[in-house]
C-alpha cells in the first residue's frame, strides 16, 4: 500500500503579496539621472542568500557571459552588470545597474555609403543604415542580456522563502518580479501587492501617469539611439483603465506591453502581471523601468504631477 502523504492545497499554501501585506524583501527603483535601476535589499538579506549554482552556470553558458557572482557579499550577476554598494544611513545594499547602450552611432564612418550620407547611385536619398549621418550604426546585445540575466537572478533569489526567514522592517513587500531570459526569448511578469493596487485605484482613470511615460521614454531612448525616428510620444503609454486598478503599459514594439492576468485580476486586492510580445532585452529592461518608477511613485519617492 503507497503511503506517500499528499498535501492538500490548504497545507502547502504560502501567503502572497496578492492576498495580504508581507514584509520587504527587496525594493526597485529608478535613478533617471544616472539611468539606473536599483534593487534594495537588507544586509541582512545579502549575508544569508546565495544564487543559485546550477542555474548561474546554465544561464551563463547560454549567454556566454564572461564572470559569474553569485554570492550577495559582492557585485552580483554577470559581467559586472549590478554594481553593489551600501546605503549606510538605513543600512541597505542597493544593486544598481547601468542602462547600456543597445543600439547606437559609433565615431566610424557608415561602410554601407562609406560615410557620404547618401545611398549609392542616389545622391538625393538619405543612406538606409545610417540615416544619413555618415556615422556607424551598431546593434550590440551584450551589455543589455547581462543586465537582464543578472535582474532575472537577482530577483530569483531574494523571492526564494524557502528559509522561511522572517524581516525585521515594518516596510511592506510592493511588487514581486520575474525575469526571464534565454537567448532570443524575453519575459516579464509578477504580482502587484495590495499597496500598489491601491494607489493604483487612487489614480484618475485613462489618463497617462506621466512619470512612468517619461521615464520608459529616457530609458528607450538612450538604449535606443535615435530611436524616435520610428516611434512617437504614443507609443509610450502607461494609464489605469478601470476603478479596479487595472493598469496597461505599453512600449514601442509589435503591441509590447505589460497588462494584468486575467486568471488573477479581481480574485484578490492585489493581482498579478504579465508581458505582450518582448523581442529583446531593451524592451524588457524599458519595461522593468516602467515598474520602477510604479515602486518611487508607491513609495511615496517621487510625487505624481496632475494629470
Ligand atoms: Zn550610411
Amino acid at each position: 500500500m503507497c503511503e506517500d502523504k499528499f498535501y492538500s492545497q490548504e497545507e502547502v499554501h504560502m501567503p502572497h503579496i496578492t492576498e495580504c501585506y508581507l514584509p520587504r524583501r527587496y525594493g526597485l527603483s529608478w535613478d533617471g539621472t544616472s539611468r539606473a535601476l536599483i534593487v534594495a535589499v537588507s544586509q541582512r538579506t545579502t549575508a544569508t542568500k546565495r544564487g543559485p549554482r546550477l542555474l548561474f552556470e546554465g544561464v551563463q553558458k547560454e549567454f556566454r557571459f564572461k564572470k559569474a557572482e553569485l554570492s550577495l557579499k559582492g557585485d552580483f550577476g554577470f559581467d559586472g552588470a549590478l554594481k553593489r554598494r551600501v546605503r549606510s544611513a538605513h543600512e541597505m545594499i542597493e544593486f544598481v545597474g547601468l542602462l547600456p547602450k543597445f543600439s547606437f552611432y559609433t565615431d566610424d564612418p557608415c561602410p554601407e555609403c562609406s560615410g557620404s550620407g547618401k545611398r549609392r547611385g542616389d545622391p538625393e536619398t538619405d543612406c538606409l543604415y545610417c540615416w544619413g549621418s555618415k556615422k556607424r550604426y551598431l546593434v550590440e546585445h551584450e551589455k543589455a542580456q547581462a543586465l537582464s540575466a543578472s535582474l532575472s537572478l537577482l530577483f530569483l533569489t531574494l523571492d526564494d522563502r524557502a528559509s522561511g526567514e522572517t524581516s525585521e522592517t515594518e516596510e511592506k513587500q510592493l511588487m514581486e518580479i520575474v525575469v526571464g531570459c534565454r537567448p532570443g526569448a524575453f519575459f516579464l511578469s509578477g504580482s502587484f501587492g495590495l499597496s500598489v493596487v491601491e494607489w493604483l485605484i487612487r489614480q484618475r482613470m485613462n489618463r497617462p501617469i506621466h512619470e512612468i511615460v517619461s521615464a520608459m521614454k529616457c530609458a528607450y531612448r538612450f538604449m535606443f539611439e535615435k530611436s524616435e525616428r520610428f516611434n512617437s510620444d504614443f507609443d509610450f503609454d502607461a494609464k489605469v483603465t478601470s476603478e479596479n486598478g487595472w493598469l496597461n503599459i505599453i512600449c514601442p514594439g509589435q503591441g509590447c506591453g505589460l497588462i494584468p492576468k486575467l486568471n488573477s485580476f479581481g480574485r484578490h486586492r492585489g493581482y498579478e502581471f504579465s508581458d505582450h510580445n518582448i523581442d529583446n532585452a531593451g524592451q524588457q529592461l524599458t519595461l522593468l523601468v516602467a515598474l520602477a518608477t510604479l515602486h518611487d511613485l508607491v513609495e511615496g519617492a517621487i510625487v505624481p504631477t496632475a494629470a
